[in-house]
């Protein structure tokens, strides 16, 4: 009951929230009718809040429910299982709600669990009331995700929508001489020769020759590239498996 005691002691009429200082600052950079970007603010006082007890994924998370750990799910988000976008998510929200309370609401028209039994939530911070399920999407670590219509579904999508555009989180551009790099292949190779190569910007923008059916790279003036190299840059040949060249030792001075 002392975990109850520390949430319940948090309630506080809301006041603004962090996201709505943000949105001036928002809108200059990306027009969008101010209506569409207007997060719900509640009042939460006399309800009870709920400590969390931890984060599973970004939008699964354990709470105290009379004491209960029970487990919860961000309505309207999606969040990977696993792999580098459901790493990020987990630590967001980790950062966001552990050794915190949340307020939830439900979805009036949706069932109270989903099929693994988790509660279906719209869940708020305590006591600043910051909306953690529109805050996974804004913040590009959730898409979204529903199995039926909700009732802040335009709002999720603006806010998507504005993450997409910024290219944030899941919407980043993937980097695929650093995803190449990472192969076993161009793993070896660099270990292999630690000199000046270890910056992906710069195997980006350094030019080595390869032949049609050779598997090495070459410098400009490597015999073997005389009567026809192609130009291509040292990122793409790591990422094609390519290895350098014994005779004239890429990269090239
Ligand atoms: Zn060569």
């Amino acid at each position: 009951m002392n975990q109850d005691r520390h949430c319940t002691g948090q309630r506080f009429a809301l006041v603004l929230t962090t996201l709505a200082v943000c949105l001036p600052q928002l809108g200059a950079q990306e027009p969008q009718p101010a209506d569409q970007l207007r997060a719900p603010r509640y009042n939460f006082t006399d309800q009870p809040a709920y400590e969390v007890v931890r984060v599973d994924t970004g939008n699964k998370l354990v709470v105290k429910i009379g004491n209960v750990p029970t487990r919860i799910r961000l309505i309207g988000t999606y969040v990977p299982s696993q792999g580098p976008n459901s790493d990020a998510a987990r630590e967001f929200a980790s950062r966001l709600l552990v050794g915190e309370c949340v307020y939830v609401k439900y979805e009036a028209d949706w069932p109270l669990r989903d099929r693994d039994g988790n509660r279906w939530v719209y869940a708020f911070r305590a006591p600043d009331g910051l909306f953690v399920n529109l805050e996974l999407v804004r913040q590009g670590y959730a898409r979204i995700s529903a199995i039926e219509r909700f009732e802040h579904q335009s709002l999720f999508r603006a806010y998507e929508e504005v993450a997409r555009k910024s290219r944030k989180g899941v919407w980043a551009p993937v980097d695929r001489a650093a995803v190449a790099s990472t192969q076993p292949a161009a793993q070896a190779d660099r270990a292999a020769k630690p000199t000046t190569d270890d910056d992906p910007q710069q195997d980006r923008e350094v030019v080595v020759y390869v032949t049609e059916h050779g598997r090495k790279y070459h410098c400009a003036n490597c015999q073997y590239v005389r009567t026809g190299g192609v130009k291509i840059t040292l990122a793409a040949a790591r990422a094609k498996g390519h290895t350098p060249c014994k005779k004239c030792k890429p990269p090239c001075k």
